[in-house]
């Protein structure tokens, strides 16, 4: 997200190697695009457009690292809504020391059972899914609702197409 527009231009540009972003498809834009209100159809309409333009943005991944790295961020940043970026962020901190949920997922798949943190669980589940376990099987393994999974899984695959188009 470039913060070159008005209604950030309050801040101060927190990023390192701004100049980076010069090349953004956003810049130039009218920020509001960004920045849906609600959660209506046109606010969803608002989001496709958004993300659209991030589909084809060079800075992508830089951009999603810094919107990781500010943390409570708002609106669309590197195709992502604040809700997508807080699900990413958990994944992330789950899968971390990236063997507890491998191993946890390794204890139910022996049919023994596992100490999952909550934050932990989707990622469990996604580990899960890896060995062919269906969505509901995973979910109901790890005590969240298939939609939670669903959800993750959707995440993931957002952050492997990001990946593959940089
Ligand atoms: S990913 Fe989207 S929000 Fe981020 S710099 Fe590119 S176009 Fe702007």
């Amino acid at each position: 997200m470039t913060t070159d527009h008005t209604t950030l231009s309050a801040a101060p540009d927190p990023r390192p190697g701004a100049d980076l972003f010069a090349q953004a498809p956003c810049r130039g834009l009218d920020p509001e695009l960004f920045f849906p209100v609600g959660e209506g159809f046109a606010a969803a309409q608002q989001v496709r457009r958004a993300k659209a333009v991030c589909a084809g943005c060079p800075v992508r991944r830089a951009c999603l690292r810094e919107a990781l790295r500010l943390g409570d961020t708002e609106g669309i940043w590197a195709g992502l809504t604040a809700a997508e970026r807080r699900e990413l962020h958990q994944l992330a901190r789950a899968q971390g020391p990236l063997s507890r949920a491998a191993r946890a997922a390794g204890e139910l798949l022996a049919g023994r059972p596992a100490r999952v943190r909550n934050a932990e669980r989707p990622a469990v589940a996604l580990a899960l899914l890896g060995h062919g376990w269906s969505e509901e099987r995973a979910a109901g393994a790890v005590g969240v609702s298939p939609h939670v999974v669903r959800q993750a899984r959707e995440t993931v695959r957002q952050l492997d197409r990001m990946r593959d188009a940089a």
